[in-house]
């Protein structure tokens, strides 16, 4: 049985109309429990028997069990238990815009960034599309509020359980759905360039930020083992394509990294990089977890490669610092649990 969190919109239209039903109860399916929030079948009060037997013979409701929760000023964690045992966690930003949630695709991930806490970790499994959507409904819950943003930034890669994030995002973009406009979408990828023309074809409004991290093959290669697979060239190509189809703007992450990547010469090549393309590069300082060599770039030195790239005419922002009391950096929660149990 499928959780009833699972199915789009189109696709529950479907099912109602292939099992002689009209089309717009899976409208008012949506209503009841993306709308109103409700959790039972048996409480849609204006729905007839027939349909509710429909819903209950291929559906059930479920729930994320929250095991944990830290917070600081504007920024709370929440470590969440699937099912099957596994922990996935979500990071909820109170920013002056709205609150954002950062939401995991993953149990782990596969792409072994050598910085990344989520890699050290390696994928256990996909996250379904419920367990994405459910993170959202659990906290907006908890905390009586309504999540204006959503970032794909968690553990996991998006683009490596492709489907479900598609489906993912379809739900909770849906205005009959929980409703988040696709401008307020993030998905954050490592680089998998078969996906991003996926991506591209699909053809959704949703903003699309690249973990760049690096300004050429060498040190890439040397950080994040997608690039062996998909070097600069692929994916530059790739993106060139997509600014141009989508008419949207591409957001660079770069991690500054003591002595690996953030040095003039690096952000020189980097603006060399991205030159005349419609993107813009956000600069991320460190969050250095406990297992892991690499050092956050002292402030000064970020400040510099900041004005190097400013220089050069590129859209350069630094990133606000969320959550590095709480240890919000990407699969940090998940570990720090698992390692005091
Ligand atoms: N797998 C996707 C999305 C999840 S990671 C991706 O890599 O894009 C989200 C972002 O957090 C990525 O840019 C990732 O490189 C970054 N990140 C990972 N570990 C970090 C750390 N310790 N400090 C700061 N950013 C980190
Ligand atoms: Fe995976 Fe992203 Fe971490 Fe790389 S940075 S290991 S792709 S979660």
């Amino acid at each position: 049985m499928k959780s009833i969190y699972d199915i789009t919109l189109s696709s529950l239209e479907e099912y109602f109309l292939e099992n002689g039903e009209k089309k717009f109860k899976a409208t008012q399916t949506f209503e009841w429990i993306y709308k109103k929030r409700i959790k039972s079948f048996d409480d849609f009060s204006n729905v007839k028997k027939d349909t509710i037997q429909l819903l209950k013979k291929q559906f059930k409701f479920t729930h994320l069990k929250l095991v944990a929760k830290t917070s600081d000023t504007d920024v709370a964690k929440y470590l969440f238990e699937l099912e099957d045992t596994n922990k996935i966690e979500a990071v909820l930003m109170n920013h002056d815009y709205g609150y954002s949630l950062c939401v995991s695709t993953q149990v782990g991930c596969n792409m072994g960034c050598k910085f990344c806490e989520s890699g050290r970790l390696k994928k256990v499994r996909n996250l379904n599309t419920h367990e994405m959507v459910e993170q959202i409904l659990a906290i907006e819950e908890l905390e009586k509020i309504r999540i204006s943003h959503v970032v794909l930034m968690g553990i996991g890669e998006p683009f490596d359980n492709y489907q479900n994030v598609i489906n993912f995002i379809d739900i909770i973009n849906s205005p009959k759905g929980i409703d988040i406009g696709a401008r307020h979408i993030t998905v954050s990828t490592s680089g998998l360039v078969p996906r991003i023309k996926d991506f591209m074809e699909h053809g959704k409004q949703v903003n699309l930020a690249i973990s760049l991290h690096a300004p050429n093959n060498e040190i890439r290669n040397k950080i994040m083992p997608i690039n062996q697979a998909y070097p600069l060239e692929e994916l530059f190509k790739v993106l060139k394509e997509y600014i141009s189809k989508t008419n949207r703007r591409v957001t660079f992450e770069y991690i500054l990294l003591e002595g690996i990547n953030d040095s003039k010469e690096c952000a020189l090549e980097l603006a060399n990089l991205v030159k005349g393309m419609n993107c813009y590069i956000n600069l991320i300082p460190y969050n250095e977890t406990s297992h892991i060599e690499f050092k956050r770039t002292p402030q000064d030195k970020i400040m510099a490669f900041y004005d190097t790239l400013k220089k050069n005419k590129i859209n350069v922002t630094i990133r606000r610092e969320f959550g590095h009391e709480v240890k919000a950096a990407c699969g940090q929660l998940r570990s720090n649990y698992e390692e005091a149990r």
